[in-house]
């Protein structure tokens, strides 16, 4: 491989480029997003680089990630991505991470990286990174899209900045500002997103100037207007805060499961419909019934693992919130209702 080019930026030399070399960047998700962060930190010479994506390369994806190929529609893409990026730069290591990441995994992840990029578009696995990026001490750029507008966060816990929960508490109810299946994307607008979040990875490690501390930059692909709103870490927060209630990521709640969480677990599925709605729409899973109108949680068993469900989810995730707060941790609440259930494999 050959950075003469990038190296006769002063910025870089070849001092610059013996850091990259150094580097080690893991890239969480392999989509939009990552499709070219993953090809440009490979190109530019980013010495290991690892990538964690747990999904199957779907026809609908490949619009916006153009990394992969029409002919490999079903292969992990974290496998896919893997290879394209050993056959651009056969100079360096490429790690395949071809699974979810997960309370379990993440620890032993973060341990073999230095930085982290947060390619993902889903608000569990978004708080699951700025918790493990807080507890472990390690930087993380953060990107998510919303039709042509996105966002991007430089998060560097070393620094004392604001974190994700410094923002929002809890994980947002899945499906409150709309997913790229629910509201549509343009293939470009996360590619932008993903080529400003390489540049910040690669500033990062020729100890260039980032993005600021609690600061998100804002832009708006249709104005091409951009705007930078600082916002403040906040002395209650329940992870960097000064009494935090997480102090490890097994602690922490991440008791909304989505249906992939549900098939991989062993869980007693209770449906908490009323029998009115239950009856216009059963639900297809084997499952108890407790309408919340008649609910009594003395009825639960703590041997047993349960999941609930509603129709959108909502009513689920309030019953499991009252619970915890019981004392109840062998409860979670099922994303997107008894809907998310029926959707094809
Ligand atoms: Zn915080």
């Amino acid at each position: 491989m050959d950075y003469s080019r990038q190296i006769l930026l002063p910025e870089v030399g070849p001092e610059g480029q013996k850091k990259l070399q150094g580097a080690k960047c893991l890239v969480v998700g392999a989509g939009g997003l990552g499709s070219p962060a993953i090809l440009y930190l490979a190109a530019a010479g980013i010495g290991t680089l690892g990538i964690c994506d747990g999904d199957k390369l779907e026809e609908s994806n490949l619009h916006r990630q153009p990394i992969y190929a029409a002919k490999d529609v079903g292969k992990s893409k974290a496998d896919l991505a893997a290879e394209r990026a050993r056959d651009l730069n056969p100079q360096i290591k490429v790690i395949s991470h071809p699974f979810r990441l997960s309370v379990e995994n993440a620890a032993a992840l973060f341990s073999q990286y230095d930085f982290v990029l947060d390619c993902t578009d889903n608000f569990r696995t978004k708080f699951l990174l700025n918790d493990a990026a807080y507890l472990f001490r390690k930087p993380l750029v953060r990107a998510s899209i919303y039709q042509f507008e996105g966002q991007m966060q430089t998060y560097l816990p070393k620094r004392g900045d604001a974190c994700l929960r410094c923002l929002w508490e809890d994980v947002p109810q899945e499906g409150c500002v709309g997913t790229c299946q629910q509201v549509g994307v343009l293939g470009p607008v996360p590619g932008y997103f993903g080529l400003l979040q390489a540049v910040e990875t690669i500033k990062f490690f020729l100890g260039l100037p980032l993005l600021g501390a609690s600061e998100i930059l804002f832009v708006d692909l249709i104005r091409y207007a951009q705007q930078t709103i600082s916002f403040t870490r906040k002395a209650r927060c329940v992870l960097c805060g000064e009494n935090p209630s997480i102090h490890n990521l097994n602690e922490k709640e991440l008791w909304e499961i989505d249906r992939s969480d549900f098939r991989n677990g062993s869980f007693t599925l209770v449906d908490i419909r009323e029998p009115d709605e239950v009856a216009a729409d059963p639900c297809k899973e084997k499952c108890l019934k407790m309408p919340l109108s008649a609910f009594d949680s003395s009825q639960l068993d703590s041997q047993k693992t349960y999941a609930f469900v509603c129709r959108s989810g909502r009513r689920s995730a309030n019953l499991v919130r009252a619970l915890r707060e019981e004392g109840r941790a062998n409860t979670f609440s099922l994303i997107g209702g008894v809907a998310a259930m029926s959707e094809e494999e």
